[in-house]
């Protein structure tokens, strides 16, 4: 007889199973407890059962996990995980990112104890969004993941880390969560109800899927919102970001004015600037137009440029002088430097080199 997963089956799936198995439904909330906040892996780990019962459960059950296929740590830190699927066959991709020095000084003038550490996490095998800089885009969909895959990634590297923390969780990985929207909803549920992560630390980020953001707030209410933007006219961003021809900036914009921020609250722009290409002064100029009423804070990214791309990193003068243009009409921008360039850090890159070895 084939085992059972615990951790694929939810709350009323799992009691029911107990109900089968002849225990009291509370035994149920006590191995989600285990499973999600302790982060076990073995049943024979739950001492808060008897000895007879985890061994009498082992034969029927199990606790998966995901099998990290390889480890990298780069000289500033960033750490990269590549996990193999159950399949195989696949693999995704989780970045741990140390805060940098503006976030140091953010987290010291908020009194924050904890360092901030950042995980970066994957929502799809592959992406279907095609993004130019890309190159998750370059290896197209292959498929959703589970909920089960995207929590895993953050209990893996939990696991791994300890006693260090995750304090921030960002979809920033493969794939574009949105079009994933059900299970990532299931999982925001699962990291936010179960691992008893704060909503208000986990950032989905989207590369401007207009029927999603509108949904967002009711399946997974109070994450926050980061766009993806890249460039402040169609005719750029249809060059660069293809799902743009889809969902343009007008209706991207109309869907964001209606996005509930709280008080306080701001939706982030990545702005990965290409030399050349969306990094002139008038781009910044359309940038500010086009942000203005919305609460918001752009992250500047200087492209990182990697192998058989087309496109070129920004010079640093031309960087600071789109940051300057931001910040005198009163926007909140931020350059962020690339992280992890020494292990392939950028999206997809350690999934993409990995597939070229097969
Ligand atoms: S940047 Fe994000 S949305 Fe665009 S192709 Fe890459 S993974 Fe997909």
């Amino acid at each position: 007889m084939a085992l059972t997963d615990l951790k694929s089956l939810d709350k009323s799936s799992l009691r029911e199973f107990m109900k089968n198995e002849g225990l009291p439904a509370f035994r149920a909330g006590q191995l989600l407890h285990w499973m999600y906040e302790k982060n076990i892996t073995v049943i024979g780990e739950i001492t808060e059962f008897s000895k007879t019962l985890r061994e009498n459960l082992s034969q029927k059950a199990f606790i998966s996990t995901l099998r990290v296929k390889e480890m990298l740590t780069s000289r500033d830190g960033t750490e990269k995980y590549l996990f193999e699927l159950d399949d195989g066959e696949n693999f995704i991709e989780s970045v741990l990112i140390p805060a940098d020095e503006d976030q140091a000084n953010d987290d010291q003038n908020q009194k924050t104890k904890t360092p901030r550490l950042t995980l970066c996490i994957s929502s799809q095998a592959g992406c279907a969004a095609g993004c130019l800089f890309c190159l998750t885009g370059k290896l197209g969909l292959i498929r959703n993941l589970t909920s089960r895959e995207i929590v895993e990634q953050v209990l893996s590297v939990q696991r791994h880390i300890t006693p260090r923390k995750i304090t921030n969780i960002v979809f920033m990985g493969m794939g574009e969560p949105l079009n994933n929207i059900e299970n990532v909803a299931d999982a925001l549920r699962i990291l936010t109800e179960l691992v008893h992560f704060s909503k208000r630390r986990i950032t989905v980020s989207t590369s401007g899927i207009v029927p999603g953001i509108l949904k967002l707030p009711e399946m997974a209410p109070m994450v926050n919102l980061a766009v993806s933007l890249n460039a402040a006219t169609d005719e750029t961003r249809n060059h660069i970001m293809p799902i743009n021809r889809r969902y343009g900036l007008p209706s991207l914009m109309q869907a964001l004015r209606q996005f509930p921020v709280p008080s306080r609250g701001r939706i982030t722009f990545e702005y990965v600037l290409l030399g050349g290409i969306n990094d002139s002064l008038a781009d910044a100029r359309s940038l500010v137009k086009l942000l203005h009423g919305i609460p918001s804070k752009v992250n500047l990214i200087p492209f990182n440029r990697h192998e058989g791309s087309e496109f070129h990193a920004p010079s640093a003068q031309k960087v600071l002088a789109f940051q300057k243009a931001l910040l005198d009409s009163g926007c909140t921008a931020i350059i962020r430097k690339s992280k992890g360039a020494d292990i392939l850090a950028a999206c997809g890159q350690l999934k993409a080199k990995y597939e070229l070895k097969k």
